[in-house]
């Protein structure tokens, strides 16, 4: 089999690189996954899609994603709840910081995001506890979308223009010659090629370990648990959110995923010196009893009708993390020919129109106009003596 590019890893990410590739003209691209599309951390996520964030660059990628998400439900009918997000503040510094966010967001078009003040967080929402909070950053169209359909949906919009997609199709090995990529091994089966995209999420750094290269990317342990209403809500439940982008410590979140049933988890990104990373093939997949005590303890706290609530159970997930919480785009400089597409941490599926579509560029043009500067998404960041930028 021949191929001009083999996508490794049909999540969010990869499924997004193999659309645009396509997209951008070439019809010869395979997508390689080993179990099923969205079968990895994508489909055991939240899902949550939103703009609600502090620094131009996040803004700018959410913002370009969501116009893909939007036109996706719009066109080809992908499942998107729009029930809001909002970001709760504590300090006089993250309202600044939120009003601030409302300025670059209108700016990257983006125009109905607020900053709301406690008494009108709890007048449209009245189920909401705030009172101990600054206010809260909030986008009324944002919410979650069907994670799974959405690879999907860009796997089959691919292959409507003559892309391929291989399931159930573990990649094996890489073939490098006078340092290039010139194959892809599967299973009893050889694929020429001459780029290959590193999209595989937490299992990452073992595709890299194919062509000899270590990637500081890692899968790190994530839960939701489940919560069952015993009627139905009363209104949907919006994505709320205590964690501000910057801070220490871990931050509740919850959302409405049916009329009767809340998701909510705890979110931070760094993991320190303290937190091992955890094996893909390898993980705990049910929520510990200790994490759904701390979680229920604190919904209660800011969610008013979580008494009703009882547990369901829940799962746990991985982050695909990088030392700094960003990802790596861009081609290795010890391989012409591997491009990665990793590190998509706890916004991977949000970002992932915006990543896909950077990497295509790369790969077809040799550069992007999604982004301004790549440099903070080069994996050369982390150790500059590989140098020679690309
Ligand atoms: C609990 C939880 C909640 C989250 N909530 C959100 C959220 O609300 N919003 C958000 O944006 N993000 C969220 N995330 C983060 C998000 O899930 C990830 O960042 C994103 O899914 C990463 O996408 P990916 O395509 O890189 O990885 P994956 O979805 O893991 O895809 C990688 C794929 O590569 C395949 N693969 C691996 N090795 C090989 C191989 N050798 N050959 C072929 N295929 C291979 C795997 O089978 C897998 O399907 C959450 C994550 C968790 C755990």
């Amino acid at each position: 089999m021949r191929a001009r590019v083999v996508v490794i890893g049909g999540g969010a990410i990869g499924a997004s690189c193999f659309y645009h590739l396509v997209e951008r003209g070439l019809s010869d691209v395979l997508l390689v996954e080993r179990a099923a599309l969205g079968h990895g951390s994508t489909g055991r996520s939240a899902a949550v899609v939103e703009t609600q964030y502090l620094d131009r660059d996040r803004i700018a990628v959410c913002a370009w994603s969501m116009r893909l998400f939007r036109r996706l439900e719009r066109e080809q009918g992908l499942p998107f709840a729009h029930h809001g997000y909002l970001r709760l503040g504590r300090t006089a510094r993250d309202l600044a910081q939120f009003h601030a966010s409302v300025e670059m967001q209108r700016e990257l078009g983006m125009t109905d995001a607020v900053v709301l003040d406690p008494p009108a967080i709890e007048r449209r929402f009245p189920s909401l506890e705030v009172a101990d909070t600054a206010g809260g950053l909030f986008g009324p169209t944002d919410g979650f979308v069907d994670a799974v359909r959405y690879c999907e949906l860009l796997a089959q919009l691919g292959q409507a223009r003559g892309g391929r997609v291989l399931q159930g199709a573990p990649v094996r090995g890489i073939r490098v010659r006078s340092g290039k990529v010139v194959a892809v091994e599967l299973d009893g089966e050889v694929v020429e090629c001459e780029h290959v995209v590193n999209a595989a999420g937490a299992w990452a750094r073992a595709v890299g370990r194919l062509v000899g290269v270590d990637l500081p990317v890692d899968g790190y342990r994530r839960q939701l648990v489940n919560l069952e209403s015993p009627t139905p809500f009363a209104a949907p439940v919006p994505m709320v959110i205590e964690y501000v982008p910057g801070m220490a410590e871990e931050g509740l979140y919850f959302r409405g995923d049916s009329p009767t049933r809340l998701i909510a988890g705890l979110h931070w990104e760094g993991y320190g010196e303290v937190e091992p990373p955890a094996d893909p093939d390898r993980y705990r997949e049910a929520c510990d009893g200790d994490y759904t005590a701390r979680v229920s303890e604190r919904l209660g706290r800011r969610y008013r009708d979580a008494a009703e609530l009882r547990v369901t159970g829940g799962w746990a997930g991985l982050y695909p993390l990088t030392l700094d919480a960003e990802p790596i785009l861009g081609e290795l400089h010890e391989v012409t020919g591997f491009w990665n597409a990793v590190g998509g941490g706890g916004v991977g599926v949000q970002t992932s129109p915006a990543i896909g579509a950077i990497v295509a560029d790369l790969v077809t043009t040799g550069a992007t106009a999604v982004l301004g500067d790549l440099g903070p998404y080069r994996l050369e960041r982390f150790d500059p003596a590989r140098a020679g930028d690309r």
